[in-house]
This record gives structure tokens, C-alpha cells and sequence, in this order.
């Protein structure tokens, strides 16, 4: 972060304000973590501060402390507009274009608050006035540490604090293991665990929070996975069907998309979720290596992300979707197996 937008910030904080913190649509660990973590601190400075998410969150997050006052814009609708309008400022953390929010997208776009992004995304649009990207970062979790320690507010990270900024590194970085994760990332790590992050407990409510149902809904995955040996590339479906069938609920699915990778040989891994009442599927697409899931992502299916892992959807069906997708492999096929 530069030292002109972290002074504008300063300026920005040094009396108390009316603040919105947005996650993006479908928050994830690093989304809750990284808004929680930067609510709790400027509650304790004195600010109005409220997370207000587009929509619910996944049930192995909702231990997180303070993650009762999030609001959901979906169904504390007119709370939440109410919350956007009269904000003096936005932060935006963990997405870096206005239409990572879903329904909400228009109200931000109408808002006369001051922006302010924290994002580890590429390619970010210049909505806000005060900007920390940088696509090197593991997570926006870590961000919000070295953002706090540019306000020179390190020592005001609470036990509370520590527990959703450590959450968010961890997921962002499957546990600590992608390729974002440095030296740096396990010193704050460290730090945190000094200041109360409770590194077991998080692992364990994160993690070890499955139902038979997901299980079996993960072996329905597993099973219909369908393996393209010469692009070094699986995918896995997953119809509206089959989530009925295992009493699928927000969340279940995390982490699918992963199994695809741990074969040999493979450098791309994608899974396709459809959505009947959306009218879509969703994509997830991850990547070892050079090739760009953000870049196959924007080209192809409205999406975006980081070089190995990212999102996009379809409004095509299943069949018509796996069929346009293996027809985009060929023109890959030295990226994928050299
Ligand atoms: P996931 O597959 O876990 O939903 O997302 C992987 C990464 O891609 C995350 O960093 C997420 O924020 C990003 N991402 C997911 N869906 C989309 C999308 O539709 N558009 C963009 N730009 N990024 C996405
Ligand atoms: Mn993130």
C-alpha cells in the first residue's frame, strides 16, 4: 500500500465515521475473516462499523466472533440499502469489481461513501479512492494484518481479531500450502497465535464440521468426476438433482474442486454446480503450474480470480456446458501437458 493512500486512510479514520464493510457474493473464509477482523477494529476505535453481506454464508463460518451482526442484504434488505445510502465510508475487502456483489451491485454503485478496496485479486477496477491490491498476497486476511500494521494498530489486534484474520489465511492457503504462502505469512501466523488466535479450534471448526450427507454428497462428486487424460484436466458435475438428493446446504460443496488436483499428472481441475433457482451453474476452476484459471475464467465464462484458482459460471445445462468446455481444451493443449 502506498504511503499517500495509507495517509488519505489515516485522515480518513481519525474521527469517527459511519462505515460499511462489503464482502463479496458466496463469502468464503477469507471474505468473513477479513470483514470481521477489520470490524472489530474500528468498533474498538470508536467507528459505526457493519458487515453487511450480499447473501448467507456457509454454517462452519458462523462460530466466527462477530459473525451474529452480519448483515445479509437478501434478506435484511431494506436495512442493509439504508446501511449503504447514509455510509460516509465503504470498504470493499476481498473482490476488486462492483459486480462480485450480486443484487447489491447497484447500490454501491449509487453510494456516496468514500471506497476504500482491499483486495489480492487481479485485474481490479477503479471504484475506490483508496486502494490496497496486490495480487502477491496469500489472502485479504493478511492484508488486513499488514494494513493494520501500517496504521501503526498492531497492537490493538484483539484475541477476536486474531481468530477471523487467522481463519482467512488459513483457507486462502489450504492450510498453509498454496503458493502465496511466504515467510511472511507464518511470521503473522505466529503473531497471531500469540495474540489468541486458537489455531487447533479453528482448524477443527473449519474443518471437521461434515454431515453423512456431504459425505456422501462428496462421494456423488467423486464419482461422477470424468478424468481427459490428454489435457492433464479433470471435472466434476454436479446436478440440482443430486444436491437435493444429499440435503445439500451453503458450503458443502467447498473444497470439492480440490480432490481433482491431488491425481497425477493433473494441472487442471474444474467443477461445474448447477443452480435452478439462479438459473446457472457455478464454476470453480483450479490450477498447478503456469496456467491461468483467471485467464480461461474472463475469457470464457464470466469469471475471474487468481492464476490458479477461480470462478465463473454458465446459463447453459450441464451437457451443453461440459461439451463447450472440452471443446476449449485443444487450443490449450501445449500449456496443459508440456
Ligand atoms: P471459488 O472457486 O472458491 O468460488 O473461487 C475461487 C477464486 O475465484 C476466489 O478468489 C473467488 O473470489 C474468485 N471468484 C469466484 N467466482 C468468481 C466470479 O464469478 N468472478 C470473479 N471475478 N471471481 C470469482
Ligand atoms: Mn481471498
Amino acid at each position: 500500500m502506498n504511503l499517500e493512500h495509507i495517509n488519505a486512510l489515516k485522515t480518513l479514520l481519525s474521527l469517527p465515521k459511519k462505515i460499511a464493510i462489503i464482502p463479496h457474493k458466496n463469502p468464503d473464509g477469507d471474505a468473513i475473516g477479513s470483514t470481521l477482523a477489520l470490524y472489530h477494529y474500528l468498533k474498538n476505535k470508536g467507528h459505526e462499523a457493519v458487515v453487511v453481506s450480499p447473501n448467507d454464508f456457509p454454517k462452519f463460518l458462523k462460530w466466527m466472533p462477530g459473525s451474529e451482526t452480519i448483515l445479509n442484504f437478501e434478506k435484511e434488505n431494506s436495512q442493509a440499502k439504508d446501511i449503504l445510502k447514509h455510509a460516509e465510508v465503504i470498504f470493499t475487502l476481498d473482490f476488486n469489481h462492483l459486480g462480485r456483489v450480486g443484487q447489491m451491485t447497484k447500490n454501491l454503485e449509487t453510494a456516496t461513501a468514500t471506497f476504500v478496496m482491499v483486495d489480492h485479486h487481479q485485474e481490479p477496477s477503479d471504484y475506490a479512492k483508496i486502494m490496497y491490491s496486490d495480487v502477491s498476497m496469500s489472502s485479504t486476511c493478511e492484508m488486513v494484518y499488514h494494513l493494520l500494521d501500517y496504521l501503526g494498530a498492531t497492537d490493538d489486534i484483539t484475541a477476536e481479531m486474531a481468530n477471523c484474520i487467522y481463519t482467512g489465511i488459513m483457507t486462502d492457503t489450504g492450510s498453509f500450502k498454496f503458493k502465496a504462502t511466504t515467510s511472511t505469512t507464518h511470521k503473522i501466523i505466529a503473531a497471531l497465535i500469540d495474540k489468541g488466535a486458537d489455531n487447533t479450534a479453528i482448524h477443527s471448526r473449519i474443518y471437521d464440521t461434515n454431515s453423512p450427507s456431504r459425505l456422501h454428497l462428496l462421494g456423488c462428486a467423486l464419482k461422477n468426476m470424468v478424468i481427459l487424460e490428454d489435457y492433464n484436466t479433470t471435472y466434476i458435475t454436479l446436478s440440482q438433482e443430486e444436491l437435493d438428493q444429499y440435503k445439500y446446504t451453503k458450503g458443502d460443496t467447498e473444497g470439492f474442486v480440490n480432490y481433482g488436483l491431488t491425481l497425477q499428472n493433473i494441472r487442471f481441475a474444474v467443477i461445474f454446480i448447477e443452480n435452478k433457482e439462479e438459473g446457472i451453474l457455478k464454476i470453480s476452476f483450479r490450477s498447478v503450474g503456469d496456467f491461468s484459471v483467471n485467464d480461461f475464467a474472463r475469457r470464457f465464462f464470466e469469471g475471474g480470480g487468481h492464476t490458479n484458482a477461480a470462478g465463473g459460471k454458465s446459463d447453459l445445462s450441464i451437457e451443453e456446458t461440459t461439451t463447450y468446455f472440452e471443446s476449449l481444451l485443444p487450443q490449450y493443449k501445449k500449456e496443459l501437458t508440456q
